[in-house]
């Protein structure tokens, strides 16, 4: 997904194009890996003069209703990334800087769909840690 894709689903659902709204997307177009409000308001203060907390949590919420960004809680604090296109892809989700990595759980779910006779068709499943530059 890019951009302009995330301002058309947003134009779909009835939602108007802001300059602030696209500068949001930006950010998380920009970034592998998990946000909180807080890190988009660091990146976007200087740009927005009385930007607030609230406005881009309303926006990420706004943006995890129409499907472009997926939410998920460590740390005590809610996390934005970009929604991952596959449903079953998997992620390996940093908890000290928030990257994340795909990984591939396939050989895995295919033992297990043998081993208890059990067709899956979808999961939610994310592994913590740190990644290289972090531990
Ligand atoms: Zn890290």
């Amino acid at each position: 997904m890019d951009v302009k894709e995330a301002l058309q689903m947003l134009k779909a659902k009835g939602y108007k194009h802001t300059d602030k709204r696209e500068d949001i997307l930006t950010v998380f177009m920009n970034h592998k890996g998990y946000l909180t409000a807080r890190d988009v308001l660091t990146r976007l203060k200087d740009r927005y003069e009385g930007l607030s907390f609230d406005t881009i949590y309303r926006n990420l919420s706004l943006f995890v209703e129409v499907g472009i960004l997926e939410e998920t809680e460590f740390n005590g604090e809610k996390h934005y990334q970009v929604k991952c296109e596959d449903d079953r892809c998997q992620h390996l989700i940093c908890i000290g800087c928030g990257i994340t990595q795909s990984v591939n759980v396939r050989p895995f779910e295919e033992q297990l769909e043998k081993s208890n006779d059990f067709k899956i068709t979808g999961h939610k499943f994310e592994i913590y840690g740190y990644c290289s530059a972090c531990h």
